[in-house]
């Protein structure tokens, strides 16, 4: 399982399999052989992430990486992973069909307020606008906005009960089910589908002997 690759300009490339940027971000940390791994093991990673999940165009994401190496950054970084462990237990919550803890709540409104910028009007490629808005980033701390942003859009415009768990035992990843009837059941298919089909077979085929 190629979760993380590298390409040659050694840019970090995320399977983005979640559906939203929400999810796609509690998925940099997967679960390999029973072991957690962290996706997001520098600060670079994380830019990298941001920008291929589209919460940071490709300019401020360059200005930033100056930051790298920095206390400030490897600060930022560690409120990243405490910020996605509760997420993780946000969507463990929802799935149980249970409220999301206040503290959640507090903590990204409090996120919320570090944030800066400003909206652009940008003509669309097909004719009519489109409106744009641009993250003013002075502090690595303000690159957790985007990500709550992202948080407030999924619990505000979309349907929860979308929100579900990969069904193979070993994985820990989450996506939200766009699928027609809803059926989806795997992070991917190439992943876990394919993986647990496989063993289910053995299994009947032990079963029948
Ligand atoms: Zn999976």
């Amino acid at each position: 399982m190629t979760e993380l690759q590298t390409t040659t300009d050694d840019r970090a490339v995320f399977e983005m399999v979640g559906g939203h940027p929400c999810l796609d971000f509690v998925n940099t940390e997967i679960q390999v052989r029973g072991k957690r791994h962290d996706l997001l093991k520098r600060f670079a990673h994380w830019v990298a992430w941001l920008t291929q999940a589209q919460l940071l165009d490709e300019a401020t994401a360059a200005a930033v990486l100056k930051w790298e190496g920095t206390a400030a950054a490897e600060e930022a970084l560690i409120q990243a992973r405490i910020l996605r462990q509760n997420l993780r237990d946000m969507a463990d919550h929802i799935i149980a069909g249970e409220t999301i803890p206040s503290s959640v709540i507090t903590e990204l409104n409090h996120l919320l307020r570090l944030g800066q910028g400003y909206l652009q009007l940008v003509a669309g490629k097909e004719g009519g606008y489109q409106s744009r808005f641009m993250h003013v980033i002075d502090d690595p701390r303000q690159l957790l906005v985007p990500v709550a942003e992202a948080v407030v859009d999924l619990l505000c415009t979309l349907d929860l009960s979308l929100i579900k768990r990969c069904e193979n035992p070993n994985c820990i990843r989450y996506f939200y089910d766009t699928t027609k009837n809803h059926s989806r059941r795997w992070c991917s298919m190439e992943a876990c589908g394919n993986r647990m089909k496989v063993a289910t077979y053995y299994r009947r085929r032990q079963q029948g002997r």
